[in-house]
């Protein structure tokens, strides 16, 4: 069994963690991680919520969308838990076993090697910055259905300024080899088509795949 509660902020000053947010299927074995990946964030949400000068829209916000992904994640990793349970389906257990088919993962085409990419427009999100949360300008990752503010040493905006204008898909990975080397820059590259932030110009982001979480965790 698995059960989330809507949203970790039961109260303006009552913050689920771990199991109490979203217990998980023993079986799928991520209770543990939850329960202290939750933990941290919620320490971070708290010491921005008691700073005077802190965020709270961005400490809320910042919950608000953890805890989406940590729920995202543990339906996937449960249907995928319980699919590989599947194999043990036989005359002696018929019935204890789920028949729910495993989550495919659906990553997005590349495009032409030969056409120009462009990486798609940087988002407002929250995050964590120095022990506390707040806005800034994210990557938005279709795929995995979440902003990511660095990838190593480069940042989000200096990738964003190291990527434009658009170019080929070799000329992308040049920009970057003077920074990273070659095989980071060539990883980095692929990791940002395979997850539709780096997309064949004329791709609007409106025709990329999105998700009302999508639009939910899209800053004001
Ligand atoms: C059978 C089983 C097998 C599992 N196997 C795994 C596994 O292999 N891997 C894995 O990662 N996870 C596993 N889990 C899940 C994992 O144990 C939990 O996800 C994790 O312990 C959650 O941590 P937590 O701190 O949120 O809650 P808990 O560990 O439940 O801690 C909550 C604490 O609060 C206390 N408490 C409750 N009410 C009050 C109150 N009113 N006042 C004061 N104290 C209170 C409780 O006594 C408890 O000590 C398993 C769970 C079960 C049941």
């Amino acid at each position: 069994m698995m059960r989330a509660v809507p949203d970790p902020f039961v109260a303006r000053r009552l913050l689920r963690v771990g199991d109490a947010a979203l217990a998980r299927d023993p079986i799928a074995s991520h209770g543990l991680v939850h329960a202290m990946r939750s933990g941290a964030q919620a320490a971070a949400a708290i010491a921005t919520l008691l700073d005077p000068a802190g965020d709270d829209m961005a400490a809320r916000a910042f919950i608000r969308a953890r805890h989406t992904d940590a729920t995202n994640a543990a339906h996937r990793s449960t249907a995928q838990a319980y699919a590989d349970q599947s194999r043990y389906r036989g005359g002696f257990w018929p019935d204890t076993v789920s028949t729910r088919p495993a989550f495919q993962a659906h990553p997005t085409a590349p495009p032409d090697p030969t056409c120009r990419v462009r990486l798609l427009p940087l988002r407002r999100l929250p995050a964590l910055d120095g022990g506390q949360i707040r806005w800034r300008k994210a990557i938005w990752l279709a795929r995995s259905q979440r902003g990511a503010v660095q990838f190593g040493q480069l940042g989000a905006e200096y990738l964003a300024q190291a990527l434009f204008p658009p170019a080929s898909v070799a000329v992308q990975r040049a920009r970057l080899e003077r920074k990273i080397g070659t095989s980071a820059a060539r990883a980095l590259i692929d990791d940002l088509l395979s997850e539709g932030a780096l997309v064949a110009e004329g791709t609007s982001p409106a025709s990329q795949p999105s998700s009302a979480f999508a639009r939910r965790t899209s800053a004001p």
